[in-house]
């Protein structure tokens, strides 16, 4: 912890839900017939003066297209912990996948910050290719497009600070452009890593997700997480439903809804 940076709060906020096997989870599949759902999830970084969403979710229509149970518009649901998505300022996407870059029309005042690999990826050649484009929306890529226009999309480009105490990382693997983001807090650094980890054990065993565009990339990418988050126990995976469990909800009534997580974890875990 580094006591000149401003420490902000982190939440996560479970938006929806599916079932699905350990098998789907990673590659060369798993010899446990066993559930493992998945979680989606946007994050929100609240500090003194300042309030960043980290990913956007999907609309309960996408939800419908692709067999998702939609628990909660995500962009609504900030104001649960006191946000108004028309009032937030900036936006960060991690990646461009549908299930973290859509509803964008609901930040109307966001600055977007993503990376220009991802947005070049996105809008490109390859994307005439339904294995690479299926987890993309054409939406919601076309959305981002028009805020480009708008002069609303910041494209970084590597690393980069967002602000004191929050920074940007460019890690790729999972998509050309996946970037995660580390955040000061209470308890020293935290990393938001999105879908660099899908679960806790994609990263801790060192399994891979099956979605990669670069695998050496996204093993380098767990390397670069835990080098910058100040330790596992930092570490913010993007879709499992652990992190729920995990830490601490900020009221009993958003239980299994939202999770503090510049708190430390909760003893039993
Ligand atoms: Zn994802």
């Amino acid at each position: 912890m580094q006591n000149d940076l401003p420490r902000f709060e982190v939440y996560a906020m479970r938006y929806a839900t599916r079932t699905a096997m350990r098998r789907d989870h990673f590659i060369g599949g798993d010899p446990h017939e066993a559930s493992m759902p998945m979680d989606y999830y946007v994050w929100a970084i609240v500090g003194k003066t300042r309030t960043v969403v980290v990913d956007t979710g999907f609309s309960s229509a996408v939800a419908l297209l692709r067999g998702r149970e939609h628990l909660r518009c995500p962009a609504d649901a900030l104001r649960l912990i006191g946000i108004d998505a028309a009032e937030v300022q900036d936006v960060v996407i991690t990646h461009m996948h549908y299930d973290h870059a859509g509803n964008l029309p609901k930040f109307p005042g966001a600055r977007v910050h993503v990376q220009e690999a991802e947005m070049q990826f996105a809008c490109g050649r390859h994307m005439r290719e339904r294995v690479l484009a299926y987890s993309y929306e054409c939406e919601d890529v076309v959305c981002a497009v028009r805020l480009n226009f708008a002069g609303r999309v910041t494209f970084c480009q590597g690393d980069t600070e967002l602000c004191p105490g929050i920074s940007l990382h460019l890690a790729g693997g999972h998509t050309p452009g996946m970037q995660f983001v580390r955040v000061h807090t209470q308890r020293g650094w935290v990393v938001l890593a999105s879908d660099v980890a899908h679960y806790y054990e994609n990263i801790e065993a060192r399994r891979p997700f099956p979605i990669v565009a670069d695998l050496p990339q996204m093993v380098d990418g767990w390397s670069r997480v835990n080098a910058l988050a100040d330790s596992a126990q930092h570490v913010i995976p993007g879709h499992d439903p652990l992190v729920m469990a995990r830490y601490p909800a900020p009221r009993s009534s958003l239980e299994g809804i939202v999770a503090r997580l510049d708190v430390d974890p909760l003893s039993s875990c």
